[in-house]
């Protein structure tokens, strides 16, 4: 039976999520707290999709890494030191979920999630071929021995797990990528990892979605919820009340303060991240590519190249931190090195909070508490790449309709 489904935030998995639903003939509105042109964390992301990115960040060894970072200010990951409760839990969880056993049952799921996110990607793209959807693989690229080692060991796994993967030297990578020089000691390539441009990508899905007839209501903010015993019965918006048959809390790096009043608690905490695009640089790739070490991702986007990197877990500030752009420049010329600082001279930082839940797994599905209420959050570094499946396996749920996928590791309700 058709329902009316409100969608807190518009960010990509939010519009992904209102796609589908609008597609099994439920009424949809968007309301989404800043304008129709915002430039939240979808829109200058670095756009990869990644069947590759199946180990999750709570892994053995990323505390232990997180922590030598930590001593350089232009490091790829920070944490700012802060009195904040919310944070000690977050990552009493992270290290906690941070084990061999976490990653081996994870891994079989974020594979499958992502193979199935590409299907859709491909699906749109026929539908409409308008946000850049390119399918060539992606490169890792190792400056160091030691780099490449640790992504030698990976690549076995995705081999493992039935995915493609090609452990190549400097010489067979430079074929790959006839148009820049590079300094390295060879990497890895994924051959079905693509990228796609995230601002076109967004446009496109708010195209798409006005041209069905969902409501977008921007400028809209969520400020709490009237509920009853089990149910959600209306939203509190700045614009007033609004009331529909579900609800569905796809709100980011905020999602934890959209459902505090109602008592709930879904640990997220924001990774900010910073990107810089040169609008037509002198050298460009032609696959999406990772600098291992430095963590940093390049992908071409139309004539454009944008680098995009670093996580600093510094509670919602949205502010650029120089620092951090500096370490993302500086390690450029150090993978390619006709590449310098002069080329980032006049090129705007920009920032978004990656949403980022303690086992690095989202959160997709219904509360228990109420039972017209669901997230769809938490993706972190790979909200791009699993935001169309994110939305298929909402619209599922949201039809009382069985998923494919066994939703138990992906429940609002795991850390409650
Ligand atoms: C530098 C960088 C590079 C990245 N690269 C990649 C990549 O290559 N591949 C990939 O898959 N992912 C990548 N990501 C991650 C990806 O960008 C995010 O996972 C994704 O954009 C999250 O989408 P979202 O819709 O969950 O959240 P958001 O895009 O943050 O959207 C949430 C929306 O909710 C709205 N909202 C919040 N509170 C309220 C409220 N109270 N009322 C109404 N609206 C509200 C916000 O305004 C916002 O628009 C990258 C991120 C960064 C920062």
């Amino acid at each position: 039976m058709p329902k009316h489904i409100l969608i807190v935030g518009g960010g990509i998995v939010g519009l992904c999520t209102a796609y589908y639903a609008n597609q099994r003939g439920h009424r949809v509105t968007v309301v989404e707290r800043g304008p129709a042109t915002h430039d939240g964390c979808s829109f200058g992301n670095a756009g990869l999709v990644v069947p590759s990115h199946f180990i999750p960040l709570a892994a053995p060894g990323a505390i232990r890494t997180a922590l030598k970072w930590m001593a350089s200010p232009e490091s790829p990951f920070y944490v700012k030191p802060r009195l904040d409760m919310e944070l000690f839990s977050w990552g009493w969880k992270f290290n906690r979920a941070a084990t061999a056993t976490h990653v081996a049952r994870s891994a079989p799921l974020l594979r499958d999630l992502h193979m199935a996110s590409l299907d859709a990607f491909e699906e749109l793209a026929r539908e409409r071929d308008d946000f850049g959807l390119v399918e060539n693989g992606m490169l890792i690229l190792c400056s160091t021995e030691h780099a490449l080692a640790e992504e030698t060991r990976t690549a076995a796994m995705a081999r493992e797990l039935g995915m493609p993967a090609e452990v190549l030297d400097a010489g067979s990578i430079g074929d790959l990528e006839p148009g820049l020089r590079m300094t390295i000691a060879g990497g890895t390539f994924y051959p079905k990892d693509a990228f796609v441009e995230p601002a076109r990508l967004m446009a496109s899905m708010t195209r798409r979605l006005a041209e069905r007839g969902v409501d977008f209501m921007w400028e809209t903010k969520v400020t709490g919820w009237r509920a009853g015993r089990d149910r959600i019965e209306a939203v509190r918006t700045s614009r007033g009340e609004l009331a529909g048959d579900e609800y569905v809390v796809s709100g980011g790096s905020w999602s934890p303060a959209v459902v505090r009043d109602l008592g709930l608690s879904l640990p997220i905490q924001g990774g900010k991240g910073y990107s810089l695009t040169i609008p037509r640089p002198r050298h460009n790739a032609r696959h999406g590519i990772i600098l291992a070490e430095a963590r940093v991702a390049v992908t071409p986007m139309g004539e454009s190249i944008r680098f995009g990197g670093t996580m600093e877990i510094a509670g919602l500030d949205e502010r650029i931190n120089p620092a951090r752009v500096r370490g993302i420049v500086k390690a450029v010329p150090k993978y390619f090195p006709d590449f310098s600082a002069e080329d980032f001279r006049d090129v705007p930082p920009w920032c978004g909070l990656r949403p980022c839940s303690p086992d690095g797994l989202p959160y997709a599905g219904r509360f228990r508490r109420y039972e017209n209420l669901s997230a769809a959050t938490g993706h972190a570094m790979m909200g791009m790449s699993l935001a169309p499946v994110t939305g298929k396996l909402l619209a599922d749920v949201l039809s009382d309709t069985p998923s494919r996928f066994d939703l138990t590791m992906l429940s609002p309700d795991r850390y409650a």
